[in-house]
């Protein structure tokens, strides 16, 4: 599918039915996959062929899904996960072991960035986090012999920081590690970290991409380009002979191509588990069916909202790429050209009380922890998700009690913003 446009690519990639065949991806509701002999199952045991043994590492449907979602990437191999998160940790996890070092973006996930500042630390793993408007004189000095990898997203969850990928990708490769970068906000119709030097790729499949709050799941994509072979002695668990899986050594057997996805699936998918069901991949299917015409839509409604809180008196200020007057504004232009996403923040004036008051007004708006579907939802995260924290408290984390998170759906815009003037009012 690689010469299509990426429009083509998020209807078609993936599935392409024979004569007679169903014309949408089938699910492959099984656990398990009957062989006639034991030597056809034992030649894919030493993956010496590829095929399926049991769900807990690879399904059909999941497989025709992920072969999407890394053509629209422009990736050589990719593989779904139960969760956004489980994707971020088998990306890091896959690279890095007891003794590792990870640099990451400051601006990330909070989910994200619990799981490398305290989860990933408890396992061994340490990590130094970078501003990620750090020069890049700060970026390399954050590097150190033991690190593996360095971490950033597109646009940054809640934070919409966004990433100059260029310049994280130069620091990573004059270090020999690869860039890991989380492309769930931009989806890749806006955004296609690859072409800017990222080497592997990590989704939240949960938001855009289902775009309908229907199923929870993640995805990793491997853009093929990183030479691990080139830097052995960090990555042995690439280019050294793996005791448990008969000796093979991934980056020899699988080239820089397939080591990556094929190390992730048939080592920490056999030992961890964590694969998305073949049910959650049909539906993330269908959402990726529609995503670009989706992901349009959401960056004019949230251009839109924007520009409308902007210019109002009870707005502090507002965060929005895709605004001149943003910090992001110039960089926004060069990664995101077609926009980014339709997650908007603002600073309402009166703080903790008056974000009280307006979320209370809303009426299509409605209060949620979640992003990125079809309706408008938001989040004031002093009284919700951050509640435990004192105003000063909330002023020095860059989260002001007055913060909030509106993720514009596919409604009319005229209507979302009518909803929001009369809730100011
Ligand atoms: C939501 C989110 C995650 C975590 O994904 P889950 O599917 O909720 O596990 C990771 N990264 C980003 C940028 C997110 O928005």
């Amino acid at each position: 599918m690689s010469d299509y446009k990426i429009n083509t690519k998020c209807v078609q990639s993936g599935y392409t039915p024979g004569n007679g065949e169903p014309r949408q991806i089938p699910i492959v509701q099984s656990t398990t996959f009957r062989y006639e002999t034991s030597e056809a199952m034992g030649r894919l045991f030493d993956l010496e062929e590829s095929g399926y043994f049991y769900t807990r590492l690879q399904n059909p449907t999941n497989d025709m899904v992920a072969a999407k979602i890394a053509d629209l990437e422009g990736g050589t191999a990719g593989m779904l996960t139960s969760s956004g998160q489980a994707a971020n940790f088998f990306a890091l996890f896959n690279i890095c072991e007891a003794g590792s070092h990870i640099v990451a973006s400051s601006s990330i996930y909070g989910g994200t960035f619990n799981l490398i500042s305290t989860t990933m630390k408890k396992m061994g793993i340490d990590a130094t986090f970078v501003s990620p408007d750090c020069t890049e004189d700060e970026l390399n000095s954050a590097f150190q012999d033991n690190t593996r990898a360095l971490f950033g997203e597109t646009i940054a969850n809640p934070a919409l920081t966004v990433l100059d990928i260029e310049k994280f990708a130069r620091a990573a490769h004059a270090h020999g590690v690869p860039l890991i970068v989380d492309n769930t906000f931009p989806t890749p119709v806006n955004c296609r970290p690859i072409e800017w030097g990222a080497d592997i790729v990590t989704h939240s499949t949960t938001k855009y991409m289902d775009g309908h709050g229907a199923g929870v799941g993640g995805a990793i994509v491997d853009s093929g380009k990183f030479d691990w072979m080139k830097y052995a002695d960090k990555f042995p668990g690439l280019t050294t002979p793996d005791e448990s899986y008969h000796g093979i050594t991934y980056a020899e057997k699988f080239g820089k191509e397939g080591a990556f996805i094929t190390k992730c699936t048939s080592q920490l998918m056999r030992d961890l588990g964590s694969i998305q069901s073949p049910q959650n991949a049909f539906i993330l299917n269908l959402g990726l069916e529609s995503l670009h015409v989706r992901m349009a839509r959401h960056v004019e409604n949230g251009q839109a909202v924007a520009e409308f809180l902007n210019g109002h008196d009870k707005v502090e200020y507002v965060s929005y790429p895709g605004l001149p007057t943003d910090k992001y504004y110039d960089i926004a232009k060069k990664y995101l050209p077609q926009g980014g996403c339709g997650v908007v923040s603002f600073n309402i004036k009166g703080g903790r009380s008056a974000a009280e008051a307006f979320m209370k007004k809303l009426k299509l708006a409605a209060i949620e922890t979640h992003v990125a579907d079809a309706r408008t939802c938001c989040l004031n995260p002093a009284t919700s998700t951050h509640r435990q924290m004192s105003d000063e408290q909330l002023e020095e984390a860059g989260i002001p009690a007055g913060l909030i998170r509106i993720s514009c759906g596919l409604e009319d815009k005229e209507d979302l913003i009518a909803d929001l003037k009369q809730a100011l009012d």
